[in-house]
């Protein structure tokens, strides 16, 4: 066994909340290895678009510049066209940036955006193997977790990634190896091998969603916006990820037909049968092989509990929220920001006992800071798909700038819940329009 085979903290998964918790704690000084199944850049199918609160995670971690400069576009605000046809459009701020906060969102392929991150996490001292898939969790004979169980533990750390290669398959058949850990971070994405076995997996409750992710150049009428085409039956969603090229998001029920379609065929009648977005691509063409994921929960899941003795799990391995809403990428970045600190104590507490009691606390401090959200999440996840409401909701912002930039804001994040629950407000929402007066 190699000296890397072991580590104060082993990180499951290199994606932005894997990257976001080894920089948190990789910058204090804690030794930490990060070990993702990929080789990276990989594929992850996703809309491709972070708001204006992920925007700040990346710039505390030095990576918001490195995104612009690898061609990234800045996303000022978001179009709603509800399936009536009726559209409205809100702005994520008023004016220029104040206190260097950013006030924009920004959209870049997952191929560009996950490597970056996972390069901030090595700078400051993280230590990262790639290719090199977690298949159980090791365990003292008190149950608790000191490590994980992988296969193609030989794979070189910091080495290219071609060797990783070349280790993964020269030692397909080689047995399991066991990298020790005092503490493990299942942060491995939806459908967690490491939630899996604390038996902590989400539930995902019905109804189920696919989704089919294209990238394509000659996207017309893109701007610097990202669009939400709401439809009776799914929705589409459309982002310029830079370079001139769009990231097409098709999400519909996950009914056996759309499972067994051949995906480009799918999305080829899709785009055909939905005009408004299927005009737009008439310069384009699909690309032979669409990314596919799910089936999903529509409005997300959550795990049991996102921590055990010796592990806890962060980003889409404890909960993922419903793709409608967009904000997946930022709560796995600020998921890792939250986790580092209470990992720290964890490691300085002088037994194993207190180390839960941090691990607990970091369980709190998640569901204080995602709660309500999560729940206002569902909530809006929920109106986005019934398509009377939305006609209904679009109808009112197209005439309400001020109330369609708040709605907009309310989505991402970037006002608190609580600014929409005014009564006037919500009746200016929903009431219908003869019922409607000035309330707010
Ligand atoms: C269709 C769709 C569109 C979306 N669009 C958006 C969007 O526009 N904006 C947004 O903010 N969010 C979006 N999301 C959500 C977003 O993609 C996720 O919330 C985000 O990727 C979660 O990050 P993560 O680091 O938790 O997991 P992931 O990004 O999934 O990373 C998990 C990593 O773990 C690795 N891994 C998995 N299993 C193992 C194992 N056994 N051993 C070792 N490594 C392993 C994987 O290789 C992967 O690199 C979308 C989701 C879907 C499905």
């Amino acid at each position: 066994m190699t000296a890397a085979l072991q580590a104060d903290v082993v990180v499951v998964g290199g994606g932005p909340a894997g990257a976001a918790t080894a920089w948190a704690l990789a910058r204090n000084g804690v030794d930490v290895l990060v070990v993702d199944a990929a080789h990276f850049p990989r594929a992850k199918p996703c809309a491709e678009y972070l708001g204006p609160p992920a925007t700040r995670v990346l710039s505390e971690m030095g990576a918001l510049e490195r995104i612009y400069g690898a061609g990234a576009v800045p996303i000022t605000g978001m179009t709603v066209h509800a399936p009536s046809g009726k559209q409205f459009h809100g702005r994520f701020a008023d004016g220029p940036e104040r206190d260097n906060l950013p006030t924009s969102g920004v959209a870049i392929q997952r191929e560009q955006l996950d490597p970056i991150l996972l390069d901030r996490a090595r700078a400051v001292g993280a230590r990262v193997l790639e290719g090199v898939a977690v298949r159980d969790l090791a365990r003292n004979t008190t149950g608790r977790v000191v490590g994980v169980r992988v296969r193609d533990a030989d794979a070189p750390v910091h080495g290219d990634a071609s060797d990783a290669r070349s280790a993964s398959d020269a030692s397909d058949a080689s047995m399991l190896r066991t990298i020790e850990a005092r503490i493990v971070v299942g942060a491995d994405g939806f459908g967690s091998v490491v939630a899996r076995q604390l038996g902590s997996s989400a539930r995902a409750p019905q109804p189920r969603r696919l989704a089919f992710v294209a990238h394509c150049h000659g996207v017309s009428g893109m701007g610097d916006s990202r669009e939400l085409h709401l439809f009776a039956d799914g929705y589409c969603e459309l982002v310029p990820v830079g370079g001139g090229m769009t990231s097409i998001t098709i999400v519909v029920p996950a009914t056996p037909a759309h499972t067994a379609a051949d995906p480009h065929a799918f999305c080829t009648h899709w785009l055909a049968a939905h005009p408004r977005v299927g005009s737009r691509c008439q310069r384009t063409e699909l690309p032979s092989t669409l990314r596919v994921a799910g089936p999903f929960a529509a409005h997300g899941t959550r795990t049991h509990r996102a921590w055990a003795p010796g592990a806890c799990l962060v980003g889409d391995a404890t909960e993922s929220c419903a793709p409608v809403i967009g904000t997946g990428i930022h709560t796995a970045l600020r998921g890792g920001a939250i986790l580092g600190p209470y990992l720290c104590e964890a490691l300085r507490a002088p037994s194993p006992a207190r180390a839960d009691h941090a691990l607990e606390a970091y369980e709190r401090s998640r569901q204080y800071e995602f709660g309500t959200r999560r729940l206002v999440e569902r909530l809006l996840g929920s109106a986005l798909t019934v398509p009377a409401l939305m006609d209904r909701v679009a109808r009112s912002l197209s005439e309400r700038h001020d109330l369609a930039d708040l709605w907009v804001r309310v989505v991402d994040g970037i006002v608190p819940v609580s600014a929409a629950l005014r009564p006037g407000l919500l009746w200016q929402l929903f009431a219908p329009p003869n019922g409607r007066q000035d309330l707010v």
